[in-house]
């Protein structure tokens, strides 16, 4: 039996970048102190704070959930989570599911917005009628309503369940598109602008993909282990990720060591950022006149649907504040 590094218990883990084998109680607590660590390091959460945590129901966003709800005991914040039922059958009928179980189980307030209640359809017609790839309507619809409810909640951040391994992989195709105004965007933090935008943060910036689903496993979180129908085998996404991996499992800990030097050189690309706009139809941040959702949404229906759409969050969120 190969022992824990830090006790006499059976090792259910090597980490190879951090010379350590750890067991079951030794992991959990390591993953813990690490998302502690990154709060504490990039100045992510402070006391007082409203954090309000995107979930999908995915490993990412449910292991951020949980390692939170332990943390705001101890850090003193509060915690809302939110949830986007996007309309891609099946996969988001199991997806609301399971983010309605564990945020009850957990005793934490839960927002759903319904895509197809607030546009008429779901990503896959929407995509159609748009004539774009899903993914591509999908991220305008996410970014917009995230922001929005966390606007309409008073929030001061919002939490994203983004691991090292998708900063990577965001972070190397942005850079071979020389997209510094997107690569600016992915530091452990963003910018709040006051009535514009909410800050995004990402608790989970130093933590491993393997390391959030060992997380999850071990400590029988339920999430979504079925991937969403609409994500397409051969994305570059995809490509990089296992190329990465491969280069990882020649070099402990060159992904940690990056994310870690991108951290600090962030304010250099964010330099790069065009002047921010505010949309002239729904007044959120924009970097046109007229910001991506609403333009979306009138190629689709004919109709700019931003300002419908915060009035209807904000009549949602009333019920759901009321019951807190
Ligand atoms: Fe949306 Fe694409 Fe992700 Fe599916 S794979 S949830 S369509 S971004
Ligand atoms: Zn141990
Ligand atoms: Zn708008």
């Amino acid at each position: 039996m190969v022992k824990c590094s830090l006790c006499q218990d059976k090792a259910i883990v090597k980490i190879p970048y951090a010379g350590l084998r750890l067991c079951k109680e030794h992991f959990t607590k390591y993953i813990e102190d690490r998302v502690r660590k990154t709060i504490k390091r990039y100045n992510l959460i402070s006391s007082g704070m409203r954090v309000l945590v995107a979930v999908s129901g995915g490993k990412d966003s449910s292991t951020m959930l949980v390692i939170l709800n332990k943390l705001s005991k101890e850090l003193k914040f509060t915690l809302y989570a939110m949830h986007i039922d996007l309309g891609i059958g099946n996969y988001s009928v199991y997806s609301r599911r399971t983010v309605e179980k564990l945020s009850q189980s957990l005793n934490i307030p839960l927002i759903i917005l319904e895509v197809k209640k607030i546009l008429g359809y779901g990503i896959p017609e929407i995509a159609s009628k748009a004539k774009r790839p899903a993914c591509s309507v999908c991220g305008v619809i996410k970014r917009y309503l995230i922001n929005a409810t966390a606007l309409e909640l008073g929030a001061d951040v919002v939490a994203m369940g983004h691991n090292l391994d998708d900063i990577i992989t965001y972070a190397f195709k942005e850079f071979m598109n020389q997209n510094l105004n997107a690569l600016a965007k992915l530091g452990p933090s963003t910018k709040s602008i006051k009535d514009l935008a909410v800050s995004r943060i990402r608790p989970l910036y130093e933590i491993y993909e393997r390391e959030s689903l060992l997380y999850a496993l071990i400590n029988n979180i339920t999430f979504v282990k079925d991937e969403c129908p609409m994500a397409r085998e051969d994305s570059l996404d995809r490509i990089i990720k296992v190329k990465y991996f491969e280069i990882e499992e020649r070099y402990p800990g060159i992904k940690l060591a990056f994310v870690r030097r991108f951290a600090k050189n962030i304010q250099y690309y964010q330099g790069t950022e065009p002047e921010f706009k505010k949309c002239k139809t729904c007044g959120l941040l924009s970097s046109w006149d007229i910001c991506s959702y609403c333009r979306l949404s009138f190629k689709i229906l004919g109709k700019y649907m931003g300002h419908d759409t915060r009035n209807y969050i904000r009549e949602l969120l009333k019920n759901i504040l009321i019951r807190t």
